[in-house]
C-alpha cells in the first residue's frame, strides 16, 4: 500500500494531492486548486476565479490552498472576501477545503460555519490550545515534517483523534514513509492501520 501525501508540490508524485499553481493546467491525478492569499491580485480577482472554476474537474480533490495569512501584504479585508468566495464555491461543487493559515486561526475558525464541506488545516505546527480550538470546531489537521523533530508537536499529535488526521510533505524534501512511521509510533498503532485510517478519512471528507 502506498503512503498518501495529503498536500504536496511535486509533479512526479501521483499518490497524494498535488497543489496546482495558480493559472496552471491540471495534471491527470488528484490535485487541489485554489487562490492562495499570497497570489491574490485584487484588480484581477474575477479572472483568477474564472481560472479556478475552469480547473474544477473530477480529479480536483479539494479547493485550496486558500485561507488567511497575517504575513502577506494583501489587505486582510480582501483576503477574507476571497476566502469566503472560495468557501461558497466549495459548497457549490461539494469539495473539501485545504486551508493555509498564518497567525489568523481565530479568524479562520469564525468562517467554519460558512462551510458545508470539510476544512483541513494543512501544515499544522502550532500549540496545543490552537489544535484544541480547531478540533472543537470540527477542523481536520494535516501534519508535515515538523512532527519528526518537535517534541511538543508530537505531544499535541497524541491528542488528535485518528479520524481527524492527515499527513503531508508540502514543500519539504523527505520520504513521507518516515512520517507515517513516526506517527504510527506516536499513536501506538501499526503503520498499516494508520494508512487504512487515512484512506477512510479521505473517503469521509470526499463525501462531505
Ligand atoms: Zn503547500
Amino acid at each position: 500500500m502506498d503512503f498518501f501525501d495529503f498536500h504536496h508540490h511535486k509533479k512526479n508524485l501521483t499518490h497524494g494531492i498535488y497543489n496546482l499553481d495558480i493559472e496552471k493546467t491540471p495534471p491527470d491525478f488528484y490535485y487541489s486548486a485554489g487562490i492562495h492569499p499570497q497570489d491574490i491580485q485584487s484588480e484581477n480577482i474575477d479572472n483568477q476565479f474564472i481560472w479556478l472554476q475552469s480547473v474544477i474537474t473530477e480529479n480536483c480533490f479539494a479547493i485550496g490552498e486558500c485561507g488567511l495569512d497575517g504575513l502577506v501584504s494583501v489587505d486582510m479585508k480582501i483576503q477574507e472576501d476571497v476566502f469566503l468566495r472560495q468557501i461558497q464555491l466549495a459548497n457549490e461543487v461539494k469539495k473539501p477545503l485545504i486551508i493555509h493559515c498564518v497567525r489568523k486561526f481565530y479568524e479562520v475558525i469564525s468562517y467554519r460555519k460558512k462551510s458545508e464541506q470539510a476544512m483541513i488545516i494543512h501544515g499544522f505546527n502550532k500549540k496545543q490550545s490552537v489544535a484544541d480550538d480547531l478540533l472543537k470546531n470540527n477542523f481536520y489537521l494535516s501534519f508535515g515534517k515538523a512532527v519528526l523533530y518537535h517534541l511538543s508537536l508530537q505531544d499535541t499529535l497524541k491528542t488528535v483523534p485518528l479520524d481527524k488526521l492527515f499527513l503531508e510533505t508540502d514543500n519539504d524534501n523527505f520520504d513521507i514513509k518516515e512520517l507515517y512511521q513516526k506517527v504510527s509510533e506516536i499513536k501506538k498503532i501499526s503503520i498499516e492501520q494508520l494508512q487504512q485510517q487515512i484512506v477512510e478519512n479521505l473517503d469521509t471528507i470526499k463525501n462531505g
